[in-house]
This record gives C-alpha cells, structure tokens and sequence, in this order.
C-alpha cells in the first residue's frame, strides 16, 4: 500500500508539502494521559492529550468501568455526556479532555470477573481495566504515556515498561484487553534480580504488619527455584504484587499471573501465617512456572495450568523444599483426584475445561493436563534423552511470541517442531475430546512407581531410579 503510493510522484509531493497535517490524519497518534490522585486515594483525576487526530469514543475493559466513571469534560470545562463510552468525537486534534473516576471501592454491579479495587493502608490497587480509557485499538506506531502526578511519598507500581522519569510510564504493545493493574500510594516496593530477569515486589501494608523483608526474601527463592529448576525466566521484567489481609487458613489463598502490560504476578497473602508455610506452599511455584509459557487461550486451560500443576511438585523437589518421595506422592494424588473426576462426570477435557469457568470442578482439568506432561516427559527421556524443560527452555529461546495470545495447539506443535518427533500433537489429540483420564500405566511402569490405592511404593531398578533422579532433581 505504502509502495504504492510513493510511486505516485504527485501524491508523494503533495506529502511533502504539508507532512504535518498529512500525519494528523494518520491512526497513529500518540497519547499522553496525566493521572492525579488526592492523599486519600478515593478518586483519580486524568488528563488525556492526544497528539494527532482524536478517536471518536474511548472504552474502558471492565463492564464497572462506566459506573466508577464520575464524569468526563472538554477542555473548555462542558461536560461530555456518556453513552456507556467516552464519546470524543467532538474533540479536535491535538486537544485534551478530563475524567475522573471513583476508586474507593470495588463496584462489582455488571462485571463479575473478580474485584476491581483493592485497599489497604495507604494504597490502593486498581485493575487498569477500571480507570484506563482508551480508544478501541490503540495505532500500530503509537506512543502512550501516563504520567503520575502523586502526592509526596507516594510511589506507583505498574507493568507497565519504565521510562527515563520516575513516574511516567509506556504502555507497551500486548493486546490492551490483557488485564492489568497499578497500585498508588504508600506501600513496600524493592527490586530482586534473580538470573537474568528483574523482579518488582510491590507488598501493601496490612494489619498486623506483614514481614516485608521475610516475603521479599520467600519470592527470591520462588523465582530462583523455577529459574534453575526449569530455565532462564523468560521475561526481563517481572512484577509481583501482594495483598496482605486474606482471610484464610493457607498463606497464599488466591494468586494469578496477569499479562497486560507485562508479567504480573498478584497474590493475596494471610501474613498472620508463619514463614515457615509460606516457605512450604506450593502456589508461587506453581504461578511462577506459568511464566514458561504464553498467554495461552483459556478454552485451553487444561494446556497450561497442567504445565504448572506438573512443574509446582518437579520444581520444588529440585528446589529440596520437598522430598522426591513427597514429590511423587503429591503428583500421583492429584492425578487420583482428577481421573475420579473425570469418571464420575463423564466430560471430555475440553468439556470440563470449558464448564470450570462456570465455577465446576477442575481437578480433572488440571491433573489431566499435568499426567499429559508427565507422559511426554518420560516418553522424551527414554527415547531420545530430552526433556520437557528442554523443549520448554528451547521454546522460550526462538518461539515465544509475548504480544499475542496463543493456542494450545500452536504451543504443542512448536513442541513437536522443537524436539523434531510428533508427541504432544497426538497426545492432545488423543485426549482433549475424550472423557478418559490420560493413561500412566506405561509411565509408572517405567518410572518404577507402583501404586496401590493411596500407597506409592518406589520399585529400585537402575534404569526406574535413574529416570526418577533426572525428573525430580536438577540436571548437572
Ligand atoms: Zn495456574
């Protein structure tokens, strides 16, 4: 198209001529939000400019994002009526509008996908999906800024990709429909590097006061255990945050990694659990490991949370925070959970994977994924001396797309590319549409576990031994 237009030497001069204007009526503009906030945190008041044309309405992810929106105004101080959008398409190029939106509390009235605010002492987190108005797509070459204007002493914490100012921010090219978040106001915030990868922790304070220095050290020593355990993280930058306050008997009740912007790793944490059961919990090793692959389609959840739910055990055997033994017994137990599952609801995998976001069951979903893993692991071993952490350490080295999101297929195929043999093809395709658990029979046999209702034995041949030493220890 481009080509073509530049062979037209008339229509070329007539670029020449007026560029500036020629590029004002380009998609592209850039944007500059300034996002001010009061000392309490209740409201946040943003600036948007555009430089260039403006788009004709601007749209916000959250179905609450219209109800937290307390109004929206021209630059000459006219209210802009809103129609469930922003609608601009009154304002000119190169111009600015003002909105603002309430925080003070998680309205959850039409989306019901989870809180949308957090508060606690001095901070509050707000998924961007809430206050981020924007045009539907965002142009190809665009720039996006957002400037935090904070009271003193507040810091902000974003996935968003830093910028040579403290407080402003680019917002990078991932799909802008990945969730996100930012937490404003007066929180613990340090770095950790772990291998090559930078880790953000962002901890709120809480009642009683969290042990920042203790949870700061815990995540170090998650993200080293899958660092070594598995390979390199593959992501430069990774930001966790925690919310203390959770009322629950575990440490880590809820946790998700989201993408928008970035790796985000969110976990609601019981800080009046002792170290000592954080250090034992398996839930930072298994959001961590979730970084290892894409942003992978949720119809094909059973791909990547059996990933995790497989690594969250073989991880934390090479880690030593449990024993091989346990390792196992751990792994054959939820595959125990999942085929009793799966048998007694007669669903296909992605049957079961698809009414898991209707709030069923999941065990089969995820247990049924991890013995797929498991399969492919010790088929890999035998046959060629691979492994899966190869295949996943060669995937993340030519592969990852980070900007996109992925199928289950896509991944698996590049897998098969990467290890140059069809497996996790055919073992997708074996069982996604069955409601038969994957069958472990030969890889048990070959692993020398024998298992009897609930009771794991390990049977101690050299060859059994040697393939249960390199699953569930790190290789020299
Ligand atoms: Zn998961």
């Amino acid at each position: 198209m481009f080509y073509k237009i530049l062979r037209n030497r008339s229509l070329l001069k007539v670029i020449v001529i007026c560029g500036c204007a020629f590029a004002w009526s380009q998609p592209n503009a850039n944007y500059h939000y300034q996002v001010s906030t009061d000392a309490d945190l209740k409201k946040l008041y943003v600036n948007l400019c555009f430089e260039g044309a403006a788009p004709k309405e601007l749209v916000a992810e959250s179905l609450d994002a219209s109800v937290a929106l307390v109004g929206a105004w021209y630059e000459s101080g006219e209210e802009i009526k809103l129609s469930g959008v922003i609608p601009i398409d009154q304002v000119l190029a190169n111009a600015c509008l003002n909105y603002q939106v309430d925080i003070s509390r998680g309205i959850q009235r039409h989306d019901m996908t989870g809180p949308k605010v957090y508060r606690s002492a001095g901070a509050t987190g707000v998924s961007n999906g809430l206050w981020f108005w924007r045009p539907e797509v965002f142009g190809k070459n665009r720039r996006v800024l957002v400037e935090f204007d904070l009271p003193d002493k507040y810091d902000v914490a974003t996935s968003w990709s830093s910028t040579p100012n403290k407080h402003t921010f680019e917002v990078p090219k991932t799909p802008y429909d990945w969730p996100s978040w930012i937490v404003l106001g007066q929180f613990f915030k340090k770095e950790v590097t772990v291998g090559a990868t930078q880790i953000d922790v962002s901890i709120l304070h809480g009642s009683p006061e969290p042990d920042m220095d203790a949870l700061l050290n815990w995540i170090e020593s998650e993200a080293a255990g899958v660092d070594k355990g598995i390979g390199p993280i593959p992501f430069s930058n990774v930001q966790v945050l925690m919310f203390p306050n959770a009322r629950a008997r575990q440490p880590v009740p809820v946790a998700y990694v989201t993408r928008g912007g970035g790796p985000t790793l969110h976990m609601m944490i019981n800080q009046r659990r002792s170290m000592d059961e954080f250090f034992d919990d398996w839930t930072a090793t298994h959001e961590l490991s979730h970084l290892f692959l894409p942003f992978i389609n949720p119809e094909d959840a059973w791909f990547y949370e059996g990933f995790a739910s497989y690594y969250q055990y073989v991880v934390r055997a090479r880690m030593g925070a449990i024993d091989q033994m346990d390792a196992w017994s751990k792994l054959i137990y939820g595959f125990r959970r999942g085929s009793r599952e799966a048998e007694a609801r007669e669903l296909t995998l992605l049957e079961a994977t698809e009414k898991m976001y209707e709030g069923e069951p999941f065990m089969q979903v995820y247990w049924a994924g991890a013995a797929l893993m498991l399969i492919a692991d010790v088929h890999m071993r035998q046959d060629k001396a691979w492994s899966l952490d190869r295949v996943v350490r060669e995937f993340n080295a030519c592969c990852m797309e980070r900007t996109r999101a992925w199928s289950a297929q896509e991944v698996l195929l590049k897998f098969d590319e990467i290890y140059g043999s069809p497996l996790f093809i055919p073992l997708m395709r074996r069982y996604v549409n069955s409601n038969d658990f994957p069958d472990l029979t030969d890889a048990f046999r070959s692993l020398g576990l024998k298992v009897t209702g609930s009771v794991v034995t390990l049977i101690d041949g050299t060859e059994q031994r040697s393939l249960r030493n390199q699953i569930m220890s790190v290789a020299e």
